[in-house]
């Protein structure tokens, strides 16, 4: 994806206030990401933990959304679970179930949408074999641009399920 500056990143929150996206963590290094690598930029904020962000570039625009983590939902050591973006395979609590409030007046009266995702929102970092994921990975025959395209498509769900 093209680099983002913190502007960008701040001005593309679809289910934050405008106060909230004013306060919320963005990563200090921004020029130093691997830009060509990532099909959309996903970061935990260093100063609120509980807290992740999803930035992608959605044909229209630029679509950011703020997730929750859910307390405890990072499964434990034995268990395996599935990112649903990347569909890259965890063990040791490297998926997490989080949540975005929707936008609109569905967002206002409490809804929320809920997947599973690797923790640290990598997904293109896994997808391309630049990260490996703990435990046993599951083989898979696609190939890395297959992989992507389904990343992106996940991706697009999932947005379009927050912004319903
Ligand atoms: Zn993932």
């Amino acid at each position: 994806m093209e680099p983002l500056t913190e502007r960008d990143i701040r001005t593309s929150f679809v289910n934050c206030s405008k106060g909230e996206a004013k306060r919320l963590g963005v990563p200090s290094d921004l020029a130093a990401l691997p830009w060509d690598d990532l099909d959309f930029l996903g970061y935990r904020d260093p100063g609120a933990p509980a807290t992740g962000f999803v930035v992608a570039e959605n044909g229209t625009g630029l679509v950011g959304v703020a997730l929750r983590a859910v307390k405890g939902s990072a499964r434990g050591f034995t268990a395996r679970s599935m990112c649903s973006l990347c569909l890259t395979t965890h063990s040791s609590g490297g998926v997490a179930l989080m949540t975005a409030r929707r936008t609109g007046e569905s967002g206002r009266q409490g809804n929320t949408v809920g997947q599973y995702f690797c923790t640290d929102l990598a997904c293109s970092l896994y997808i391309r074999g630049h990260k490996k994921a703990v435990g046993t990975e599951l083989t898979e025959t696609l190939t890395t641009d297959e992989k992507i395209a389904r990343t992106r498509t996940n991706l697009t769900t999932f947005l379009a399920r927050v912004a319903e």
